[in-house]
């Protein structure tokens, strides 16, 4: 086994199994969620899912109603079990890497126990201010200097650069990084790894077929792992 190992989550689909920025106007307001279905091709996500919640606001989508609607995300039993028990074996250090927001994040970790699960929680701001409203903001501020990926990662952050950044933050190096990620935006910090490194690749999503259609080009290094239910992804973190 590795002495020092870090586990780094994508959220939603991976560790949730959802996705937030859906799930919330599917359960409290479905015609706003039929609404971003229309503008996703033409209006940058994060950005999307910040006009949503303006929306939402105005027409009384109260802060309790978005907090229950995290709180009743589905979520496995077996994802709570995986990743408590590989922190109580120690050696392990999580970190989360998602392009959700810090506020469904931390809401929906807190509602399974877990929330000093992860060291680090990189992702896109939120706060609710006084009036109910929660404000998201993307992790680079669009006014600001831009990253360079030209993996796929989508304008809020690249999940390759922050993952080297949270590495040189840290030191000494990591043993051995095991990834767990579905979507094509997981594909750049993937390809970071080296051969002794882990991908858990959810079999559903935008990674699969990334991996399938460019891993060879793009020279993927690590091993790769696939999981689709969480008990299997338990058995893969029961043997790490
Ligand atoms: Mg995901």
């Amino acid at each position: 086994m590795a002495e020092r190992q870090l586990v780094v989550f994508d959220f939603d689909w991976s560790m949730a199994d959802q996705d937030t920025d859906r799930w919330i106007f599917e359960v409290q307001a479905p015609d706003i969620r039929r609404k971003m279905e229309k503008l996703e091709s033409s209006v940058q996500w994060t950005d999307l899912v910040a006009q949503s919640l303006r929306e939402g606001h105005e027409k009384g989508m109260k802060r309790e109603d978005i907090e229950h609607a995290l709180k009743i995300i589905p979520y496995h039993p077996a994802m709570v079990r995986a990743v408590t028990n590989l922190k109580a074996r120690g050696k392990t250090t999580f970190l989360c890497l998602s392009n959700a927001n810090s506020v469904f994040i931390s809401t929906i970790l807190k509602e399974k126990g877990l929330d000093t699960l992860f060291e680090d929680i990189i992702t896109n701001p939120a706060e609710w201010d006084d009036s109910g409203l929660l404000r998201l903001r993307r992790k680079i501020d669009p006014e600001g200097p831009q990253h360079g990926c030209k993996i796929g990662c989508s304008p809020n952050m690249c999940k390759g650069e922050e993952l080297d950044a949270f590495l040189g933050r840290h030191s000494p190096a990591y043993d051995r990084i095991v990834y767990v990620g579905d979507g094509s935006n997981d594909f750049c910090p993937v390809l970071h790894l080296q051969s002794h490194d882990i991908v858990c690749c959810r079999t559903f999503g935008g990674l699969p077929k990334r991996i399938a259609r460019d891993g060879e080009t793009f020279g993927l290094k690590c091993q790769v792992k696939y999981w689709t239910g969480a008990w299997e992804l338990e058995e893969i973190f029961d043997n790490l």
